[in-house]
């Protein structure tokens, strides 16, 4: 029996693992794929406090796994196929066998939806990106593309206009999506300019993005434009696939939780991009694991597990 089972090894998995091994919780933490989730697709990070030169998102996230397993917590690579959370004792089923766990802690993360476009993956990290906030920076000065009509795509546009050129603003429709607000934001602001009823057919570069063919959906003409970096803002989907009928959800998918990280089954808690939350960066994913954590220490002493 584990005291803490950890579902997702991002960095609010390991931080969580981190924080109950070195309560000296016996932990668990499962990862289906490779250490660090979305973060291991960011080639730089420039704003996870306490490196002054950038670190690489897959540095970063063998640094975390390290740290955690210095303090006892154990980590296996297994897809878990099942959870059943509703009796005292937690069941993790993987594909290689039962975990039990007193407490659960869900960090399964959540996945930006993609073009769909094969230079697209090629050029991720190096000009492609799912995040203005995380990789807007690097682009100072340069001309820029976001790409999508909602609330994201408006903030991004905002965001990336206050240091970038110029930004395009790419829309499949006629008209936005995002609240009134932020559109007259985007219409008012001059550095960006709209491509309406339009989809992005290639990306153009070998080793970094040099522009985008554009279609105009009504018309069927195609065009390139100059950019030296696009910022896919077309939604994201959180990981809730295992958890969607246990554990309560919003109206977008995502998990909801309290400011102790607890979900509305007991001993059952979650942090980083799974949970309703207003900011998605490794920091606040660290920040919601080291709170998980010490939610699910107290939990299991307060009922004396
Ligand atoms: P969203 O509201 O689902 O908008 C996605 C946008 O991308 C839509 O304009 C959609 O076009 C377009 N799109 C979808 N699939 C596409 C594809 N394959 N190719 C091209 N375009 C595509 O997603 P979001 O903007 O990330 O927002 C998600 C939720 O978070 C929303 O409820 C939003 O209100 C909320 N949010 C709130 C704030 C805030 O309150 N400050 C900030 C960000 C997000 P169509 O319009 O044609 O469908």
């Amino acid at each position: 029996m584990h005291d803490v089972v950890i579902v997702g090894g991002g960095p609010a998995g390991f931080t969580a693992a981190l924080y109950t091994a070195r309560a000296k919780l016996n932990t668990l933490l499962i990862e289906k794929a490779f250490y660090g989730g979305q973060m291991a697709t960011t080639n730089e990070m420039e704003n996870y406090p306490g490196f002054e030169e950038p670190i690489g998102g897959s540095e970063l996230a063998s640094r975390m796994a390290n740290q955690a397993r210095r303090f006892g917590a154990q980590i296996i690579q297994d897809e878990v196929k099942s959870l059943t959370l509703d009796k005292s004792e937690k069941v993790v089923e993987t594909s290689n066998g039962l975990h039990h766990a007193k407490t659960i802690i869900l960090c399964m993360g959540a996945t930006p939806k993609e073009l769909g476009l094969e230079q697209e993956r090629k050029l991720r990290g190096s000009g492609v990106s799912y995040c203005a906030t995380c990789d807007g920076a690097f682009f100072k000065g340069r001309d820029v593309a976001v790409i999508g009509g909602g609330d994201t795509a408006a903030e991004d546009a905002l965001y990336l206009s206050r240091f970038c050129n110029k930004v395009v603003l790419i829309h499949r429709r006629d008209a936005l999506r995002a609240v009134k607000t932020l559109q007259d934001a985007v219409f008012s602001n001059p550095k960006i300019e709209i491509i309406w009823d339009s989809a992005v057919e290639d990306i153009k570069g070998e080793m970094s993005v040099e522009g985008l063919l554009i279609k105009n959906l009504k018309t069927g003409q195609t065009s390139e434009i100059p950019v030296n970096g696009v910022f896919v803002a077309i939604g994201i989907e959180p990981r809730t696939e295992l958890v969607k009928d246990i554990v309560g959800l919003n109206d977008y998918g995502y998990i909801v939780a309290d400011e102790k990280m607890e979900t509305s089954v007991p001993g059952v808690y979650t942090a980083g991009d799974i949970r309703e939350k207003p900011l998605r960066q490794v920091i606040t994913a660290a920040s919601d694991g080291a709170i998980a954590a010490y939610s699910a220490e107290k939990y299991i002493s307060e009922h004396n597990l």
